[in-house]
């Protein structure tokens, strides 16, 4: 195994450190990461100590406190490699952002008959906005099909693109097989037919986030708690033109300069689009978890949390009926056993204290195509173990045994 200390990770998560003689084994990281100490203090400060909103009384704390707001836009900014803080919009995690640019950026421009692609493999919540669209502008959602490996199939791509094509929206890492298309051939495909595309980064972002300048990505979307930060934040990223040419999609308070009975004025990107209240401990949350990574080698982690998973199906291949879909190297570990449901096993694991997810992982069409009704997921983070490893394979042992009296 590659050397990392994963005690050191794993010394920082206070769910993970019980005096419990037999700790739970957390192999659900992929549904929602456990949070570190760091990132709960910067939650708790604020709500403890700060007496205050951002964007608006002028009041010391207030203003500190819009600085510290505006200087974590700059940070994950810096994260993903956008050109500038103003490029990064928080929403409440990727569903929302991807939503926002449905919205706000696609609906406008969508005539009857024009068409949106969509990869098989997405997430509902990278496929139902550009439903929803589409329908609410008879539009029509044109699938991208999987290839053998059940990754989008670019070789597809340029035989769908045509003068109707306005968005491509594609994810970065399949939160189910963790696959990852090559998104600078579908960006420089898609380019070419001046096609716009999205790119849901809510799982690639926790492996190795996009560097949007780089790829040239128009829209990516994250969220927080699938990154060590709070639940509740996410970002839209969008090129600076593109968000300028966006009108606001929620009204309400600060997303304006100037309002009568008539009408109103936007404020500048990205203040428009962040109407009312937000969530400051979250945003705040967020920062500390960025802060809070930049102290680990994030490629020799994800090194290790691979090996987790390659040990985890190697054990578990020697099962009879096992099928894996883990793609290329991914932490992720889907997997079935034939002529087993995937929810009878995992109530059996659970009462081995195993947190793995089974079902369809809210990717109902990549399901259909994996030809199964259901998957189990074991997904490692860096404060898994070989234990971890051993735990999941005698529990998936225990529970088969079971289930076959
Ligand atoms: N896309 C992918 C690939 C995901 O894994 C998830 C979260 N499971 C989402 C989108 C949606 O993220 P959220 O629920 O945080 O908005």
């Amino acid at each position: 195994m590659t050397p990392f200390d994963f005690t050191d990770f794993r010394r920082h998560f206070p769910a993970l450190c019980t005096d419990d003689a037999s700790p739970w084994c957390y192999l659900d990281s992929a549904a929602t990461a456990l949070t570190p100490q760091k990132v709960i203090d910067a939650t708790v400060n604020y709500y403890q100590h700060t007496a205050a909103t951002v964007h608006r009384s002028q009041h010391k704390a207030a203003q500190s406190l819009t600085q510290d707001y505006e200087d974590a836009r700059q940070r994950v900014a810096e994260f993903i490699h956008a050109p500038q803080a103003a490029d990064i919009v928080w929403t409440r995690g990727t569903t929302e952002s991807i939503n926002l640019v449905a919205q706000s950026y696609l609906r406008p421009r969508l005539q009857p008959g024009d068409e949106i692609i969509v990869s098989q493999g997405e997430h509902h919540a990278n496929l139902i906005p550009w439903l929803m669209v589409a329908e609410q502008c008879q539009a029509r959602v044109v699938t991208l099909p999987l290839n053998q490996d059940f990754l989008p199939d670019l070789q597809a791509l340029p035989a769908l693109l045509n003068s109707r094509s306005r968005l491509l929206a594609i994810s970065q890492m399949s939160n189910v097989t963790g696959g990852q298309p090559d998104l600078a051939t579908a960006i420089a495909l898609c380019h070419a037919n001046h096609t716009p595309v999205l790119v849901d980064g809510a799982q690639g972002v926790v492996h190795a986030p996009a560097n949007v300048q780089a790829l040239d990505i128009d829209f990516y979307a994250f969220s927080g708690h699938k990154l060590y930060g709070p639940t509740g934040i996410g970002v839209l990223y969008g090129k600076s033109a593109l968000l300028e040419s966006m009108s606001p999609w929620h009204g309400g308070g600060k997303m304006l300069t100037q309002a009568t009975m008539q009408g109103f004025v936007a404020q500048k990107v990205p203040h428009r689009f962040e109407a009312g209240t937000p969530n400051i401990a979250g945003v705040l949350g967020l920062a500390a978890a960025l802060d809070w990574l930049a102290g680990f080698d994030l490629s020799a982690a994800e090194n290790y949390c691979a090996q987790l998973a390659t040990l985890a199906e190697n054990r578990l291949s020697q099962l009879p009926g096992f099928r894996s879909f883990r793609r290329s190297n991914a932490s992720i570990l889907a997997f079935a056993i034939a002529g087993v449901h995937a929810s009878d096993i995992i109530a059996l694991l659970a009462e081995k204290g195993v947190a793995l997810r089974a079902g369809q992982h809210c990717a109902q069409p990549l399901t259909e195509a994996l030809g199964v009704s259901g998957t189990l997921r074991a997904s490692f983070a860096p404060y898994n173990s070989e234990e971890d490893v051993t735990r999941l394979v005698q529990a998936v042992e225990f529970a088969l045994e079971l289930l076959a009296d």
